[in-house]
This record gives structure tokens, sequence and C-alpha cells, in this order.
């Protein structure tokens, strides 16, 4: 008999209660009691879902009030010392200000957890840290599930992984140091769950399938010779990616079970396989944990059934991760189509999928005839449907020539026609694009999607919020205007809402972090454009003023990646797709007047494979992407992009193959990465370091400003720096935007006054005389060196 088992179910519930209960508490208006109520009904239902489904055991661990990596460092009571809570005494009020700051210390940080949308928060050791214990949630939710009269099967995060995304303030401090009193604090978890009567607990190991050197990989053996001791049965659990190369080692481990998977990384398989000891278990993720559509149940038999000749019962069938990044349920989404509907699985209907594999494996396939027959339905449908294959975007995309993700000319001779086109002074100033989303706007917007105002009404209030930030763009004296996007209520959303083979769902919420939840749109068919977008209101906002009006658009890779994609064909393809699109209205802008037009990239780097052997495949169709949906246009118009994320330094070089004439960028948190990399990296283009954090509300200094500038001068030459915020201002209020950005065009005055004197563009001159080694640092000959002057 074949097993069932999941990895982990999304907690927010159907409705997002676990997001409205949390808030609540947190202004105040309810009792931790009331939160923990909400938390339990919440546990109890997806408990009974995943018994109601057959599935031999129910995931218990797997909740947590706001992240899984807080939880487990609640746990393990590793909690920052600057808070100066008492591990085991740990409230949740406590709780939630290391997530969320307090008073006295800023949260604990977030980031990332590998290459999904999800945010854990990053523990935080050094050399005194301890691990003897905190508050007893954990083991309460496995009473909780016992007592139901539920198999529980506890899931923790593995302590090699939960070391790998640790960090550690101590320079020169190994955080591998820390792992034997790690591995025995997990070994008296497993000991009481085991004395508990526990018979498996997963053990999550996604480092697994990262690039690791052999301190890590040493660090496998140390830890699980010690988890080991508890005598419990051990499922260690990889996902994401292969962990192929990594399989004959890990096969050593004394755990009975390992989990793979096989929707990311199908030819893993044979690895583990051969590797697999005589007597392991081999849990199998054959159901897309990442994605929302139904699978193909045939071809995951195709897969299961020799592997259950071969296994028997020590073959599990699951999902291939957790099923955190999927919404919970159709149950709600009365809005979508049928057809469309019908192609669609949340976490709930994959329990239903499992439980056909079981029983198809178990009982034979005829006993699911009927259910193996509605999946083949579903798989010919989605091939047929003509609202998924559209012959004339299969025949435009056949057609692209590698000459269409070129411009016309090289960045020298196009940055010369801009600069006579645009007339800007040096250290032009800009904004990335939004402005406030004041109350007025969201409200706006909200009417007018509820039909409380009709359409003229709608347009007149939008033009007024363009006209305001016109208005008080030019009474900065910023040198490149946006229209400030008040119509637009997400960057990727309001694309995707005007372009075809995009769908929306009601209530398709999967957690982002804490109580924040994103509704990733589905794309789900061939992406056309069949109208333009934005030149309305681009043509409307160059209008108002005679100062260049950028253009914003969301760039092909930001658009992919913050999407439930097609899994009928390559990303590539799909990304493709959506250049064209762009760059249909990239076309349109330019025809309309518009002369600089910005296509934002900032989910560019999260798109990054896990494993750096794959890194470079990404990168050149991402490129390649960007590239088209930006190449159509004539030299003179100016080409932006901004991302905003510090660290690029490692993918610098892709950066600047996607050949924006400007690209401003997020680094006022880190001016220092920054130089590093450009002194490394000799940047080709012009770029706009972002000068001032948008995230807080202080209004920085001209002279912090200047600073800034003064540094970047050290490593751009500033005939080639612009300047400008981080990002975008949506969530500022107005006041402090005005006074921060009033600050920023006068230190660029500032510094336009100090270079003034001097000849700028000799040093251009120079430096083409000049031969430029390829890593050249421009500080010795940057003209706004001469700090003194
Ligand atoms: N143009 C967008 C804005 O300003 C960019 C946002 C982003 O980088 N995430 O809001
Ligand atoms: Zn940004």
């Amino acid at each position: 008999m074949a097993r069932t088992h999941i990895l982990g179910f999304p907690r927010i519930g159907a409705r997002r209660e676990l997001k409205f209960a949390q808030e609540s508490f947190w202004r105040g208006e309810s009792t931790e009691a009331d939160l923990r109520t909400v938390a339990a009904g919440l546990r109890r239902r997806h408990w009974q879902l995943q018994a109601d489904s057959g599935l031999d055991s129910v995931a218990t661990g797997d909740f947590a009030y706001y992240d899984q990596m807080l939880s487990l460092t609640a746990l393990l009571g590793a909690l920052p010392r600057r808070f100066g809570f008492d591990p085991a005494g740990l409230t949740l009020a406590q709780y939630f200000e290391l997530a969320r700051g307090n008073r006295e210390q800023p949260a604990m940080e977030m980031t990332k957890w590998f290459d999904t949308n999800y945010h854990y928060l990053v523990p935080e050791l050094d050399p005194a840290t301890r691990f003897d214990g905190g508050p007893d949630w954990f083991f309460e939710e496995i009473e909780e599930a016992l007592a139901l009269g539920l198999k529980a099967r506890p899931v923790l995060i593995g302590p090699v992984t939960y070391l790998w995304l640790s960090k550690t303030h101590e320079a020169g401090f190994d955080k591998l140091s820390l792992l034997p009193q790690l591995a025995q604090a997990y070994q008296r978890i497993l000991a009481r769950l085991k004395a508990r009567g526990i018979e498996w607990v997963q053990i999550d190991e996604p480092a697994l399938s990262l690039d690791l050197d052999a301190d890590w990989l040493n660090a496998y053996d140390q830890a699980y010779a010690a988890l080991a001791r508890s005598g419990v049965k051990l499922l260690l659990a990889t996902y994401f990616d292969s962990a192929a190369d990594h399989a004959a080692r890990a096969a050593t481990l004394p755990v009975q079970g390992f989990h793979i998977d096989l929707v990311r990384a199908p030819a893993q398989l044979d690895a583990w396989r051969h590797a697999l000891p005589a007597d392991a278990v081999l849990s199998v993720g054959v159901i897309d944990g990442r994605n929302i559509w139904r699978s193909d149940l045939r071809r995951a038999l195709d897969t299961l059934r020799p592997l259950h000749a071969e296994l028997g019962e020590r073959l599990w069938v699951a999902p291939s991760c957790s099923l955190l990044h999927v919404p919970v349920s159709l149950e709600h989404e009365v809005r979508l189509d049928a057809e469309l509907k019908s192609w669609l699985a949340f976490a709930t209907e994959k329990l239903g999928e499992l439980r056909v594999l079981a029983t198809a494996l178990n009982q034979g396939e005829t006993a699911v005839a009927a259910q193996l027959e509605a999946s083949d339905a579903v798989q010919a449908s989605r091939r047929q449907s003509r609202r998924v294959v559209n012959p004339r975007v299969q025949q435009r995309l056949a057609a692209v020539t590698p000459d269409m993700a070129e411009r016309a000319s090289p960045f020298d001779t196009r940055i010369e026609r801009q600069r006579q086109a645009l007339q800007l002074p040096l250290l032009p100033t800009t904004t990335i694009g939004s402005f406030p989303q004041t109350t007025a706007i969201r409200q706006t917007r909200a009417a007018f999607r509820r039909g409380d105002i009709g359409a003229l009404e709608y347009l007149q209030r939008i033009r007024g919020d363009i006209e305001l930030a016109v208005r008080k763009q030019e009474a900065l004296g910023l040198d490149v205007l946006v229209h400030g996007e008040a119509e637009r209520n997400d960057m990727a959303e309001y694309f995707g809402e005007q372009l075809c083979g995009y769908a929306f769902t009601e209530n398709g919420w999967v957690q982002s972090y804490g109580s924040r939840c994103v509704k990733p749109p589905v794309i789900y068919g061939d992406v056309y454009r069949p109208e333009p977008m934005t030149v309305d209101t681009a043509r409307y906002a160059q209008s108002l003023t005679d100062r260049p009006m950028k253009g914003m658009l969301t760039g092909p890779v930001t658009m992919l990646q913050w999407s439930f994609v097609r899994d009928d064909q390559p990303r590539a393809d799909t990304a493709r797709q959506l250049a064209l699109a762009i760059r249909d209205e990239v076309c349109d802008l330019e025809q309309a007047g518009i002369r600089v037009i910005q296509i934002d990239e900032p989910a560019l780097r999260e798109g990054l494979p896990l494993r750096r052997a794959d890194w470079d495949a990404y990168l050149a169709w991402a490129v390649t992407a960007f590239r088209l949906s930006a190449a159509g246009v004539a030299d003179q118009t100016q080409i932006h992009t901004h991302m905003c994320y510090a660290e690029f330094n490692d993918i610098l070089p892709s950066i600047a193959a996607m050949d924006a004439d400007v690209i401003t960028i997020e680094t006022s948190r880190s001016a220092m990465e920054l130089l590093e990399g450009f002194g490394d990296f000799d940047y080709p283009n012009e770029i706009g370091p972002g000068v001032y954090d948008i995230h807080s509300p202080r209004v920085p200094s001209v002279d912090a400003m200047e600073k800034l500038l003064d540094r970047a001068c050290e490593v751009v030459p500033p005939q080639r720096l612009w300047v400008n915020p981080d990002c975008g201002l949506k969530t500022r209020g107005w006041e402090e935007t005005e006074a921060a950005l009033a600050n920023m065009v006068s230190a660029a005055r500032k510094l336009r006054g100090r270079l003034a004197g001097q000849d700028v563009l000799a040093w251009k001159r120079v430096a083409r005389q000049q031969a430029v080694p390829a890593a050249h640092h421009h500080s010795a000959d940057c003209a706004c060196n001469s700090r003194a002057a």
C-alpha cells in the first residue's frame, strides 16, 4: 500500500481568517484567547480536510502565528538577545514583537524563503546563543491533533537549513560552531515526540537542494547522528530543486526516509532510486505545491507505478513541497468561469488528487477510472482551448528575430541623441514612478470598481491626481517627471488586467509574510495586448508639462515572477510573450510623444534559480525578454529600468546586458555594496543609485544625500549619474515626500554647482582616449572626486 501525506498546509484560512484575527489582536480589539481560538479552529479544519482525504497522517507543527522560522526560533529558545525576552516564558505578544519590532527594538530581519514569495524571519545568532527551549506551543498543537484522534506527523525545519538561513553580526564567527548544541536541542525535541508516541517526524532540509560545500555537507552527518539518537523515525524532506548531487551522501544519514521534489526536478529520481537504502521510505512529490494547475494524474501514475512495484509501502506520494504556496480552496471562487476553474487545483483540491493517486496504486486504476478520465479531459481541454493557444501569438513569437532585441545603435550613440533631445542638466533628478497613494485615491479606485462612480467621474478624478503630481514635481524642480501611478493598485495586476491570457481569482490568497497575503494573477494562455494600456494616461500627463514625462511600465520578468504561470510551456516562452505585449506598449508610447520610458524589473533577481549552474540559462532568457520589450524604439527615446534590491553585484553583467539607457536601483541602505560592485565592474550606461530610503518616513538631509552622491561619483562619472529615491513613493505621505524630494533636488543642485567649475566632460574625453581595462576604478579620474574644491 502506497501511503499519502502532505508536507504542510496553508495556515491563513480560505477567507484569510488568521490575517483578520492577527490584525485585530494587534490593534488591541481582541484578546490573545480570541486569536488562539481562531488559530485552533483553522488547524482543526485543515487537519480534518487531510484526514477526510484519506491521508495516512496529518501534518502538524506547520502552523505558525506569524512565520514557521520564527516559531522554530521560539521553540528552540534562540531569541535575539537584544529583545531581552525570556524564551521559556515567551508570550504571543512578545512573539509578534520579534516579528514586527517594538518601541526599543527593530523587527527581526525578513527575507524570502528560497525562491518563493514567502518571507521568513531570519534567526540572529551569536557565539553566546543557547537553544535551551522556549514555549511549548509546538507540542500543544500536536496534543490537539492527538486529542482529535488523528495520526499526527510533526514537521520541523531541519537544523542545517536553520543554520544556513541564520545570520550573525559577529565578524569572523562561524555559525556552524553552534551546530552541536543545536543538534542536541533537536534531539531533545524529537525525544519528547517519541515519548508521546509519535512515529514519524518530517524534517525539512530544503538547503540540501542548494550548492553546498564540504563543511555544510559534513554538518548534515554531524547533526543527524545526534537527531537519530532520539529514536523517532525521520523523513528528511528536500524540495524546490534537485538534491541529486547530494543523494548518495544523504542516503548514508541515519534517517528512515527521504522526500524529493519531482515537479521541479524530475530528473533526480534515478539518483535517489540508486542511493536509497534497502529499508528506507521514498516520498515523491508529484503534485505541484507551487502552482495552481490540476495535475495530469495519468502522467503522475506513469512515474508512480514502477516505483510502487519496486518499493511497495515504502513509497509515499505527496505534493512537491508544503502547500503553503498555493491558495486554500477553489470553493470560494464563484466568479471564475467554469472552464478555467476546471483547470485549477488549490490546496484542498490537491488533497483530493493525492487520494485518487493512492487509490489507483492501491486498488487499481479501474477504481478511479472516472477521476482519471476527468483528469485527461482537463489536460485535453487546456491543450485545445482557444483561450490557451492563440495562433497569432504563436506565429508572432516564431517570427521573433535576434535583431528585435537590439537597439538600433550602441549606447554611446544613443545617449548623445537622447541628450540632444532631452536637454537635461548634469545629474538629472527623477523619481521611480508612484507618488503617495492617498486615502482619496484608494477610495476613488474602490468606488469605480464597485460601480459607485462612472468612468467619466473616475477619469476626471485620476486626472486631477496626475495634475497635482505634475504641479508638485514642477514646483520641486525635478527634471524628468512621472504621472504618479494613481490609477494602479498593483504594478503587476494593473497590466495583467489589460492583457489577454490572464485571469484573476477572488480569494486566491497566498501568505507573503505575517498577516500579509498576495493574490497572484493566473497566466493561463498565450499573452497579448488587445489595445494600448497606458498611452492615454501618459499623453495626458505629458500634455501638462514641457518637461519630459516618463512612461511607466512593468517588465516581462516581473510580470511573470509575480503570477502563477503556465506549466504547459517553458517560463521563457511566457516571458517572451509578455515581452512582445510590453514592446507594443513601448512603441505606442513613443508614437504618442513620450521620450523617456521606464520598464520596471524589481523581480528580476527573485527569479534566479537556486543552483548557480542554472543561473546563466535563466539570466539569458530574462535579459532577452527585457531587451525584446525595450528595443523597438528609436535611439532618441530613452529607456529606463528600475530594480529595488541592493544585492545585484553578482548579476551585474546581466544587468548591463539589459542595455537600458538608465537604471535606477535601491542603494541608499547599502552604499558600500554599490561602490564595491561598481569598482569591480565597469557598468557602461547611466545609473541612478537611490539616494534615499523610501521605506521610512524619515526625511533625509541635503547633506546626507550629497554625501551619497559624492560616493557614487567615485565610481560612476557624474555625467552618467542620475539622482532619485530608492523606489516608488506610494506608501509615503505627501508631506514627507515633498520635504525629501526638495532636499534631494537641493543636493543635486549643490553638487552640480561644485562640478560647474570643472570641465566634467573632459573626464569623458580622457576616458575615451585611455584604453579602459575591465576592472578599472573610475575614482582616480572622477571629476567630482576633488572634494576639497
Ligand atoms: N514604478 C513602481 C513604483 O514606483 C516601481 C515599484 C517597484 O519597484 N516595486 O511604485
Ligand atoms: Zn523599487
